[in-house]
């Protein structure tokens, strides 16, 4: 047993102790009886809006379940035998003297019978109305699925067993940020205290952050600091910058005057429980000598952030001792500090933005993210996590985290986090299984130690109804197992390796039996609709390229052959009505493009000729001649095949070439705007021969130009990207004056590939370049 693990296991325990269920079997309480309610709820004097609100809370869950009325009550004494009891007050006290309720925390809750009487009760502001949602959920099988839809079990006829049990929530900072957990309601019921969440006073209240993230030009504005203060701002390559970049952190004047601007916040401002002040999202941090010299010791750009980190949390506590200031351990700053720690009302916040989503963060994929989150954990005990849980550059594609999800919040748990804000598809309804991962999220912040693969099938069944729930949980292991190969971070671009035609042509299948057993059910066939519409955004989006995967592997195509009249059809079904409180998909990305805008694309119908896919012929030579003889011998030849194609067909395309090895190319183009034809192939897709180590990587390419191209102009660009290791490992520009006439092999650079390189290539965007192709990839081993 290693180190760590000592150290988890009592936290562990800790935390199963404090949620554990005691079971005296003496009376069972009678809460109703064929149909009649069987005891009252009690509320006290003084009673919070939100107490009072999870009295009501109780009544309407009790009455959808049984059917009956219950009566509330106000009492400060003499209750009822049968009644149950909310919140703190005088008669709580007195029938429950045994219970310290103003020792609880203000998340700390505690259900617990004596006689027929059942207390349900906690901290303030929110222990109760958890006391009342837990003993709903865990007791009763209450599920609060989604904004439009709960499941309440129906029974005439209800009692529990004698309860003792008292609990609190796994992580303080609970944030499912998908757009359905916004719903104030729904917040509440699944204990989401997101600031985004429309979250009230009678719903206990939210956490509050004053300048949620990337705080630093907010808070020293370049204009009118710049001009006065050039100081204050990054020095990058010895020159002052006062955008795209950040602010010289260690310079004593910039730090109090830091200092006033987040007390001028917190002052504007007084319920916030969180200041931000937290790097820009750029990179770009200072490189005065000054910060560099704090860098240097500490092994890392987080060095001169918590020295000013640190400063404004000491400066600021006097005056705000309740709040917390909170950093960023994000992409420059994400590796831990050597010595410097974080001051006691510090949070960092830990972003996850490189990693593999496709395996759990305990994959050796993620192992530099496991290594930081170790050295964190070791420095604070106010650790955050920014988790990612899409792909933001497309929302409604199928992404392949649903098995990540409660193996990632476990490993947070065991690695010492204490807030999780788990960022999903948050700008409008309409994300793929948006309402899943929001649900599903929200039971695992409360506890990660449940089940998940247990309460996704829990969503499924209870969501799309059992009928449909085979198919789509077979989609989910689907798509799921299809990612395995590959690193899948969360901004893809229009084509990706894990949904390809065998994998989609599959998926298709199954929503369709999800459709058609879901036929009798109005609301369980608009869910599966809506959901099923994923899969359909792949067709369209990458319809060239799967329309030639299905010829090539003689496949019959297994949707409409129109292209235009299936995103017709898709569109239409975006925007059919839905249930209440629902509205249309706004954003299929991040940078937001609306449906209607995506769908203009294909108000055509291509022409046959548009999918014809010229014939391979036998490979001309394994090799490329203008290698090396040894080379030649020992090289794995790559070809066209195994790569992606981007933009296919407007920007890059297969065509015949009689000069390539195989008669076959991609051609890439140029066009308007940023568009650009380009390729890439990833090392799951490498010939079998292929093992992981030192390689010289060439491309075999030709370039067409126009009549006399000027010669600085650039003709491609070819890199090398390691994933695992989030950057570019070779990064080769070629310029048309180091071309020739006819296919050549270009080195982009001698590098290590492992499991999770990828081999890119695109055309350089230069007008002069009138194509790219592409014959192949050829791999020189290096000893
Ligand atoms: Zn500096």
């Amino acid at each position: 047993m290693n180190a760590s693990r000592i150290y988890f296991l009592p936290r562990l325990i800790a935390f199963l102790a404090l949620t554990l269920t005691a079971m005296n079997a003496i009376a069972r309480i009678q809460i109703a009886a064929h149909g009649n309610a069987a005891c009252v709820i009690v509320t006290q004097p003084g009673a919070t809006a939100a107490e009072r609100h999870a009295a009501s809370e109780l009544a309407l869950a009790l009455e959808q379940i049984t059917g009956a009325k219950f009566e509330t009550r106000e009492l400060a004494q003499g209750a009822p035998e049968s009644a149950i009891v909310i919140g703190p007050g005088s008669l709580a006290a007195k029938l429950f003297p045994e219970v310290e309720l103003s020792g609880f925390g203000g998340e700390e809750f505690i259900i617990r019978t004596k006689g027929q009487r059942l207390l349900l009760a906690g901290g303030r502001p929110r222990g109760t109305l958890y006391a009342v949602y837990r003993f709903l959920q865990d007791e009763l099988g209450v599920r609060y699925f989604a904004p439009w839809t709960s499941h309440f079990p129906k029974r005439a006829s209800l009692s529990v067993d004698s309860l003792d049990r008292r609990g609190k929530p796994a992580f303080e900072y609970r944030d499912p940020f998908w757009f359905p957990a916004f719903d104030g309601d729904w917040a509440a019921r699944n204990f989401s205290v997101s600031q985004t969440a429309r979250l009230k006073e009678h719903h206990g209240g939210q956490m509050v952050y004053k300048g949620f993230v990337h705080t630093f030009y907010p808070l020293v504005p370049a204009d009118p600091h710049f001009k006065t203060h050039p100081e204050w701002f990054s020095l990058l390559k010895g020159k002052r910058v006062g955008e795209g970049a950040q602010l010289c952190t260690t310079d004593p004047q910039l730090r109090d005057f830091m200092v006033e601007r987040v007390k001028a916040w917190l002052r504007e401002s007084p319920n916030a429980n969180i200041v931000s002040v937290s790097q820009n999202d750029h990179f770009n941090p200072c490189e005065c000598p000054r910060c560099a010299a704090v860098d240097e010791r500490e092994g890392s750009h987080a060095g001169s952030l918590l020295e000013l980190v640190n400063y404004v949390s000491e400066k600021i506590e006097p005056e705000f001792p309740n709040v917390l200031v909170d950093t960023l351990a994000y992409q420059y700053t994400r590796k831990a500090p050597k010595t410097i720690r974080p001051r006691r009302n510090v949070i960092i916040r830990l972003c996850s933005i490189e990693c593999n989503f496709a395996k759990p963060l305990e994959d050796p994929s993620n192992e530099l993210f496991a290594r930081d989150i170790r050295d964190w954990q070791r420095l604070t005990d106010r650790l955050y996590i920014w988790d990612y849980t899409t792909d933001f550059g497309h929302y409604v594609m199928p992404f392949p985290n649903y098995f990540v999800l409660g193996p990632n919040a476990r490993f947070f748990h065991r690695n010492g986090v204490v807030g999780l804000f788990e960022q999903g598809a948050y700008q409008s309804f309409g994300g793929e299984m948006s309402e899943l991962r929001a649900w599903v999220l929200a039971r695992l912040l409360w506890n990660p130690y449940q089940d998940d693969r247990e309460l996704i099938r829990e969503f499924v069944e209870g969501y799309y109804g059992k009928p449909s729930a085979p198919f789509i949980l077979d989609h989910l292991k689907l798509i799921s197992q299809a990612a395995q190969p590959y690193y899948i971070g969360i901004f893809h671009p229009d084509a990706n390796p894990y949904l390809r035609f065998p994998t989609l042509s599959k998926a298709e299948q199954l929503w369709q039996r999800a459709e058609d057993a879901a036929r009798g059910n109005p609301d369980h066939l608009w869910r599966v609709r809506q959901s099923r519409l994923s899969v359909d955004y792949v067709w369209l989006s990458q319809w060239a390229g799967l329309q030639r995967e299905c010829r090539t592997l003689g496949k019959t195509w297994p949707i409409n052959s129109s292209r235009k009249a299936y995103a017709a059809q898709w569109l239409a079904t975006v925007n059919e009505p839905g249930p209440a409180g629902w509205s249309p998909i706004t954003h299929l990305r991040e940078s937001g493009q609306p449906p209607a805008e995506f769908v203009a694309q294909f108000s055509d119908d291509p022409a046959e000729s548009f999918y014809a896919t010229p014939p391979r012929s036998r490979i001309k030579s394994t090799v490329p001649e203008d290698l090396a003889e040894s080379d030649r011998r020992t090289g794995i030849s790559v070809q066209d095949d195994r790569a992606i194609i981007f933009r296919e067909p407007d920007r890059s395309r297969l065509v015949a070439d009689p000069l390539a090895s195989d008669g076959v190319a991609i051609r890439m183009t140029a066009g308007p705007g940023s568009a650009r034809g380009a390729m890439e192939i990833h090392t799951a897709s490498l010939p079998r021969s292929f093992r992981p180590g030192r390689y010289q990587v060439y491309y075999v390419v030709r370039v067409e130009t126009a009549e006399n191209p000027p010669a600085e102009a650039s003709a491609f660009q070819c890199r090398v990207f390691d994933a695992s290791a989030a950057k570019n490992v070779a990064d080769r520009m070629v310029k048309v004056s180091e071309t020739v006439p006819g296919y050549r092999s270009y080195l982009a650079g001698t590098v290590e590939l492992n499991a999770y390189s990828r081999i890119w290539l695109g055309h350089a965007h230069h007008q002069a370049v009138k194509s790219v192709s592409l014959d192949r990839v050829f791999l020189i081993p290096v000893q």
